[in-house]
């Protein structure tokens, strides 16, 4: 049968209810919204249901297969109006038949306020005095008043005094005055047993998140005495399988930017979060609460006690584990729907590219210059978004790097950033600093996932906390910019590189044979771009001049590795007056090797034959002396 569907004819619950019918069943339980003449205080005419129906029928049957599984129940079901409805007529309906009612009461609850959360229908209210009006979720929008940690509870809901686009009008309060107001049971269970249908969804009210029986409900009025000890206890059995609660979104869901398809959007979405310190996690916890399909997180430090004053998602507990692996435990908590992944390493040039690629989106959430320029390097070559922060004392900025905008090295090609990004360890800072910047980072990526307005592009935001105000600085896409060069690689580049590689695989000689291979083979289409060498020393050997090409301040950070070299920063090899004219054969150095693959194809453009790219660049080579 059809567990989810909508409907524009009348509801036809008896039809429904014999789908139903299972003779192992004893119990059956069945909810019908109607449509009230009244909605927060204004007379309603008549109303309009629509749905987006190909993503609310998939989330429809969801919730129902949930049920099934969670309550152990027999058949479920539940069907929607959508179009014109008058006052009075059944809106939705959910059935659900059982081998007990209890599972019957808890399946039926579950799937209506499952349905009134995540399905996206939207309800037009048209009023008697001639008004009208869209109401996706009123619930979100009502005060909460009791009870608050229900939110994630689904099965229960008991403070929403409003039941959003299917109001049901029957019973309206009760002892407490703030329960099952619209709850509609069918007298089927009531065969079953004596007690009436309420007590047992407020016994399930209240046992949700006590499944020791024990803790006694505030009042149960008249019918919590019937209850006898056998009852209860059969509860508790049932309760101990709903044990696990599932994630609710609607709070972001009513959000008419948001809906069904947005949340759709964060669960299809993957993001990378490098650094899970200060700014890693405010980030992480609201991209995990937002129901993020995959957080990829990256750290390599072990939390410390100094860390906690602003990592407070973490405990004292945990000092000295791996942040990595404590944020990723967080999540799990937080939101279960999230698939996270911690990686326990230190990014670096050759683990950053697998890993940048494997998401849609890059936070950068780190302290340090380098790599944060690591990241810009790779993320505009690999044509991913990346969100930056960075807080010093009471100030921080915001950067989005997107494939088409400025880059960090379009806005900072030579400054070395020292002063303008503190270390935390260093310059000090208060808690909240690197949360609102956390936070900033968080909104911002989720507006690029929902494609929100708004974005902040071609910009950089400046916020002093101390003074409250902020600033904006254009950035502009530099046309000299190192890494837009390299991303600015054309076609022929990159088959030019593909044969190098295939040449290079080919043979065992590889990229030595190559690189003896000299200028006058250099416009042959194996002719490498790119060579490899274990070390600079045994490029030297074989005859070759090195350029490292990287700007001093890199240069200070990792030296050459070798004593054969000269710098010459990559803007002046290439603009530089006068120009740099290779002589003898010559490899370029930059730090991972885009750069000087760049300059290494415009020098060959320029007639250069014998400019070669060192492959790796210095990390490259880094890593090979530790491996
Ligand atoms: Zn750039």
């Amino acid at each position: 049968m059809t567990t989810f569907s909508f409907t524009r004819d009348r509801i036809d619950e008896n039809e429904l209810r014999k789908q139903l019918l299972d003779p192992t069943a004893g119990g059956y339980s069945s909810f019908e919204g109607w449509v009230r003449n009244h909605n927060e205080g204004l007379p309603v005419r008549h109303l309009e249901y629509e749905a987006f129906e190909p993503l609310a029928i998939k989330e429809g049957e969801r919730i129902v297969a949930e049920a099934i599984k969670r309550f152990g129940v027999e058949h479920a079901a539940c069907v929607h109006r959508i179009g014109d409805l008058a006052i009075g007529e059944m809106a939705v309906w959910v059935g659900v038949s059982a081998r007990h009612r209890a599972e019957a009461f808890l399946a039926c609850r579950y799937i209506i306020d499952e349905v009134k959360h995540r399905v996206p229908i939207w309800k037009k209210e048209h009023y008697v005095n001639g008004d009208s009006g869209w109401v996706n979720c009123e619930r979100c929008a009502a005060p909460t008043t009791t009870d608050v940690p229900h939110a994630h509870a689904p099965h229960i809901h008991a403070p929403h005094a409003h039941v959003p686009h299917a109001p049901g009008t029957a019973h309206t309060t009760n002892a407490h005055g703030s329960l099952n107001h619209d709850t509609h049971t069918s007298g089927a269970a009531q065969t079953h047993d004596t007690h009436a249908p309420h007590a047992h969804n407020h016994d399930s009210h209240h046992h949700a998140h006590a499944p020791d029986t024990h803790r006694a409900p505030i009042d149960r009025g008249a019918t919590r005495q019937a209850q006898t000890p056998s009852a209860a206890a059969s509860l508790a059995t049932t309760h101990a399988r709903l044990a696990a609660p599932v994630s609710d979104y609607s709070r972001q869901m009513a959000l008419k930017e948001v809906g069904a398809a947005g949340q759709a959007k964060l669960r299809a979405s993957r993001v990378l979060v490098i650094g899970c310190g200060g700014l890693g996690v405010p980030v992480i916890s609201y991209l995990a609460g937002a129901g993020i399909g995959r957080l990829g997180l990256v750290d390599s430090d072990h939390l410390e006690p100094s860390n906690l004053h602003r990592q407070t998602m973490y405990a004292l507990a945990d000092v000295g584990k791996l942040k990595a692996e404590l944020a990723a435990e967080r999540v799990r908590e937080l939101n279960p729907d999230v698939d996270v992944r911690a990686y326990k390493l230190r990014l670096d040039a050759l683990n950053a590219p697998d890993l940048i690629a494997q998401h849609d989106l890059v936070i950068d959430c780190t302290d340090n210059f380098s790599t944060k320029f690591l990241l810009n390097d790779y993320c505009v070559q690999l044509r991913k978004p990346v969100v930056f922060a960075s807080v010093y004392q009471y100030e921080g900025q915001l950067q989005i790097v997107q494939p088409d905008s400025a880059c960090l090295r379009c806005v900072w090609p030579e400054a070395t950033r020292d002063g303008i990004v503190g270390n935390c360890s260093e310059a000090g800072v208060l808690g909240p600093v690197p949360g609102i910047f956390g936070g900033l980072q968080a909104f911002e990526a989720m507006k690029l996932l929902l494609n929100l307005p708004g974005q902040l592009k071609d910009e950089l935001l400046v916020l002093d906390l101390l003074t409250l105000t902020t600033s904006r600085v254009r950035t502009k896409r530099a046309h000299a910019c190192p890494e837009h060069a390299t991303s600015r690689a054309t076609a022929a580049q990159a088959a030019a590189v593909a044969r190098t590689n295939a040449a290079r695989d080919a043979g065992p000689e590889g990229a030595n044979a190559a690189a003896n291979t000299g200028p006058q083979s250099a416009n042959t289409p194996t002719n490498p771009l790119e060579l490899s060498f274990d070390t600079l020393d045994q490029a030297h050997e074989a005859g070759f001049d090195i350029v490292d090409i990287r700007e001093p301040y890199e240069l200070r950070e990792t030296p050459t590795p070798s004593a054969h070299t000269r710098n010459l920063p990559m803007a002046e090899l290439l603009h530089g007056q006068p120009s740099f004219k290779p002589t003898r054969k010559t490899v370029l150095v930059c730090a991972t090797g885009r750069r000087s693959l760049a300059a290494t194809q415009e020098l060959r453009e320029n007639g250069f034959a014998d400019v070669f790219s060192l492959r790796g660049g210095v990390r490259g080579l880094l890593a090979r002396q530790f491996t």
